[in-house]
């Protein structure tokens, strides 16, 4: 008989700032340390008119290890011009990456209406070789967030994990790899053979969670709460366990529903469905 999946444990959850996005960083590194969530993943919004690298001392004062920086990326544009201010924007997003103290900067990779799936992928791969001397030198790596096909209009031509580990085996570098957000692939008939794929080569950098709400109300901002939704999240978490790894369980749910209830109800929540479904 194959043996129960176990449920995760507290030691290795993480939470986005952008879950609970009233909160300013500080008072959600507080609240989150409280709740006994180990990690946190800053998003950029996080850092406005703050010093990263202050941010990071603040939030390792708490106990919470920083596991990474949201977002970079956004590398297709019609024109040069737009694809070399998108090179500068992740040049200054692994800067704020290495000050904040984060060892890993996740990359939303891009698309644009009209131009061809390839080509797009074509300049997020150039644009991910632009930055990478920068990642290696500030010690930042950079995982290839691959994005569910609703989005391959204007967020992201790389749509399922296959697509994601061909650019990162296509530039060979450690300091690439990808992130696997359930969100995203949990539909993926191929999933956990490409989960075991880039487990192979080490390139698995990240594991973001959420469940898929059935209706879906806003293609952005509708993400459901682990268990409230279909994704087969412990079989998932199993997959990527299986592949070896070891790192955050990571907490990442875009929702008005969320943001406009009482935050502190709502991270209590998130422990209770964490410790239950994932
Ligand atoms: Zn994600």
């Amino acid at each position: 008989m194959k043996a129960a999946i176990q449920p995760a444990g507290l030691t290795r959850l993480c939470v986005h700032t952008v879950t609970t996005k009233p909160w300013g960083v500080e008072e959600a590194a507080g609240r989150y340390a409280a709740a006994g969530v180990k990690g946190i993943t800053v998003w950029r919004q996080a850092l406005d008119g703050r010093d990263a690298g202050a941010v990071g001392g603040m939030l390792r004062a708490h106990g919470l290890e920083v596991v990474s920086l949201c977002r970079g990326g956004f590398f297709a544009a019609p024109d040069e011009a737009g694809r070399q201010r998108a090179i500068d924007d992740n040049l200054a997003a692994i800067g704020e990456a290495e000050a904040l103290g984060a060892p890993l900067l996740v990359l939303v990779c891009g698309a644009v209406p009209g131009l061809p799936l390839e080509e797009a992928r074509g300049q997020i791969r150039g644009g991910i070789e632009a930055v990478l001397p920068a990642a290696v030198e500030a010690g930042v790596r950079l995982a290839i967030e691959p994005l569910h096909p609703m989005y391959a209009d204007d967020r992201s031509a790389i749509n399922t994990l296959a697509q994601a580990n061909e650019v990162a085996e296509a530039i060979g570098s450690e300091f690439v790899g990808v992130a696997v957000d359930v969100y995203h692939l949990w539909w993926d008939p191929d999933l956990e053979r490409e989960i075991q794929r880039c487990a192979r080569s080490g390139s698995l950098l990240a594991f973001h969670v959420c469940d898929w709400k059935t209706p879906t109300v806003d293609l952005l901002n509708d993400r459901g709460l682990m268990g409230e939704g279909c994704i087969p999240l412990r079989q998932i978490r199993s997959w990527v366990e299986a592949a070896g790894f070891r790192g955050f369980n990571e907490v990442e749910i875009f929702s008005e529903r969320y943001w406009a209830q009482d935050q502190q109800e709502f991270l209590e929540r998130i422990v209770e469905a964490y410790q239950k479904y994932v």
